[in-house]
């Protein structure tokens, strides 16, 4: 089936259309350059954005996949989790395009399908697959017994996200906004010279929170060192930090998904999310895997980060699966939960 997905969840728009298990083309519009000098993203700019930027996307989407709307089987949006104005904007032209083609519509989830953007790039998920969802907003380890149905969760963050972490942390280093791609170039000039906590991984805590996720210890111990330094009046190593920090960040992630793999005798780590374009966590992921026997797989960063190609690889495993369309008065639901894979 070709299958055109639309995500509007945050600030980019992206729309991608797929051939079954093929990705033609992946188009991106991104707001970022309007929200960087608020340090965030601003939910109202991006609704704006989206709204502008819908129709010219679509529109260069086919163009380069060498498709027609006339030729689609199906429309995939994001229906939830995200920004409520921003996501209605993506599902309301979703649904104009499906009624306008006559064809079904398939809201999906965004976390379901920062795991099935895989599928675009090494073929068909593994049934079970593990996986390791790292965003700006969810950091997550899912069992996933079939990404069009069955999702669910083992354990999350019980505070901040891994890319809200690095986003924290670039701000006290002085670093732009969005801070990760920032830190993970910084810390290649620079070494794992101080030892930061790892959340969750040790005591009471860590039997209790087996698979869960803590980053907020990490990013205030960051921020008393870096206050320290200043205080002292010396000068900040921030690409030391930079490092240190990402290595705090990665150890924990990489270690808790090889510890779920082997307690649920899965033999396949998929890393999907923003995070999942960090270059020592692709490094230490595939280190560790190769030294458990499990077997690594994480798309190419821009397939990492939000687009629309995810999308459309998840509503096309839909059809294709023979999945109940959506009805065409499904709500954007900003709080859907990550084991709800389809509206
Ligand atoms: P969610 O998917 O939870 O709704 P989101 O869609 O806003 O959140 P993504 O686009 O999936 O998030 O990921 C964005 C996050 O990924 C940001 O926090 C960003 O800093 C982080 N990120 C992007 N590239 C890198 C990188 N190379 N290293 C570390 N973090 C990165
Ligand atoms: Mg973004
Ligand atoms: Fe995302």
């Amino acid at each position: 089936p070709l299958v055109l997905g639309i995500e509007t969840s945050c600030d980019e728009t992206g729309v991608g259309i797929v051939r079954g298990e093929t990705l033609l083309f992946d188009a991106i519009a991104s707001s970022v350059d309007e929200h960087a000098r608020f340090g965030g993203v601003v939910p109202e700019v991006a609704s704006r954005a989206h709204l502008e930027a819908m129709v010219p996307t679509i529109e260069r989407a086919c163009r380069e996949a060498g498709v027609t709307l006339g030729d689609l089987d199906a429309v995939a949006v994001t229906s939830g989790p995200g920004l409520a104005g921003a996501l209605m904007v993506g599902v309301a032209s979703a649904k104009a395009l499906a009624l306008a083609l006559g064809v079904p519509l398939h809201g999906v989830n965004h976390l379901a399908s920062h795991v099935a953007v895989d599928i675009v790039e090494h073929g068909p998920l593994p049934e079970p697959t593990l996986a390791l969802l790292v965003s700006g907003g969810h950091s997550s380890l899912l069992l996933v017994p079939d990404v069009t149905h069955d999702v669910r969760s083992l354990g999350s963050t019980i505070d901040d996200a891994a890319g809200e972490a690095f986003d924290k942390v670039a701000r006290v280093l002085g670093l732009p906004f969005p801070g990760g791609p920032h830190i993970d170039r910084m810390a290649r000039e620079g070494q794992v010279v101080i030892d930061f906590p790892r959340g969750l991984t040790g005591g009471r805590d860590a039997e209790r929170h087996r698979f869960d996720f803590s980053f907020s210890g990490l990013k205030t111990a960051v921020s008393r060192w870096v206050q320290a330094r200043e205080a002292a009046g010396e000068p900040v190593p921030v690409a030391d930090v930079a490092a240190s920090f990402q290595e705090a960040v990665t150890d924990v992630l990489t270690r808790k998904a090889i510890d779920a793999c082997r307690t649920h005798g899965v033999a396949h780590l998929q890393v999907g999310g923003g995070v999942a374009a960090n270059s020592r966590l692709r490094a230490m992921a595939q280190e560790r895997c190769d030294a458990a026997g499990i077997q690594l797989r994480v798309p190419r960063p821009g397939l990492c980060t939000d687009n629309g190609a995810m999308v459309a690889a998840l509503g096309a495993q839909m059809v294709l699966k023979g999945r109940a369309p959506s009805d065409l008065g499904i709500p954007a639901d900003s709080s859907m939960p990550v084991t709800q894979v389809s509206a």
